[in-house]
């Protein structure tokens, strides 16, 4: 198969792939992933794609608070933004499991930072968990801004939405997964030019059993040209173009 796949969604700030860098990035590479983005969630996780984005200026981050991981300094995720060469602010949003962090102070925490994300002109990663009608109500205060709704448990109405004001979704591991009937239905009908190919790696499942083993891209890329019924040539091209147009990212 001839891929050049990017992964969206890696967090190479966490393990085991931090402490194992060479290894992970070898890895990818066999695994036919030419390039991957590594979001951030809270400060610490900023912190290392800064420093690993200086260290490898080719790997793709973003720096962003999570819902899950307030209160945090605005005036440093604008300096981070500024300064660190990012492909997005994220991963950002609303999550309705939290019960540390109110929902005021949630919805404050993500404008913020949509604020951001629309001034310095760059897309947004977004995490929403059972808060749908919230996240839509306020992106569609920042008409204009671009960027995906990261890993959906959703049903196809939700989706239609975020898709219909222009947003990707990322699809990925949870394919794989022989449950998780929702996100094989959204995965057939997306629009092709919405479609974008992300792991969420180290946070899946199956994870703990073979970390390294896991990255099992062909298996995605696989199950997701079934389901949508398009060769997995014209799938890998299309996520590409997604990729590339989504994130302005330079093509080699
Ligand atoms: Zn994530």
């Amino acid at each position: 198969m001839t891929r050049k796949l990017i992964d969206t969604h890696f967090h190479f700030t966490d393990e085991p792939y931090f402490t194992n860098q060479q290894r992970t990035l070898i890895n990818l590479k066999f695994a036919g992933v030419v390039n991957i983005i590594s979001p951030s969630y809270n400060m610490e996780s900023c912190h290392k794609n800064y420093n690993l984005k200086r260290l490898y200026p080719d790997l793709l981050v973003a720096y962003g608070i999570h819902p899950l991981f307030l209160p945090f300094d605005i005036a440093e995720i604008e300096n981070l933004l500024i300064t660190g060469n990012p492909s997005a602010v994220g991963e950002i949003g609303l999550d309705a499991r939290n019960t540390t962090s109110s929902n005021s102070a949630q919805i404050d925490a993500f404008e913020l930072q949509l604020n951001l994300a629309k001034t310095l002109k760059l897309p947004v990663i977004i995490h929403s968990v059972k808060r749908h009608a919230e996240t839509l109500a306020l992106l569609k205060k920042y008409l204009g801004l671009k960027g995906v709704i990261h890993r959906p448990s959703e049903n196809w109405e939700n989706m239609v939405r975020y898709t219909d004001l222009g947003y990707h979704v990322g699809l990925g591991s949870d394919l794989l997964h022989d449950g998780y009937k929702k996100v094989k239905t959204v995965a057939k009908k997306l629009p092709s030019r919405q479609i974008l190919l992300e792991t969420d790696l180290p946070y899946v499942p199956e994870f703990k059993k073979d970390p390294f083993g896991l990255m099992n891209y062909d298996d995605i890329v696989h199950v997701l040209s079934n389901l949508r019924q398009v060769k997995t040539s014209a799938l890998i091209d299309q996520l590409w173009e997604n990729t590339a147009a989504l994130f302005n990212v330079k093509v080699n």
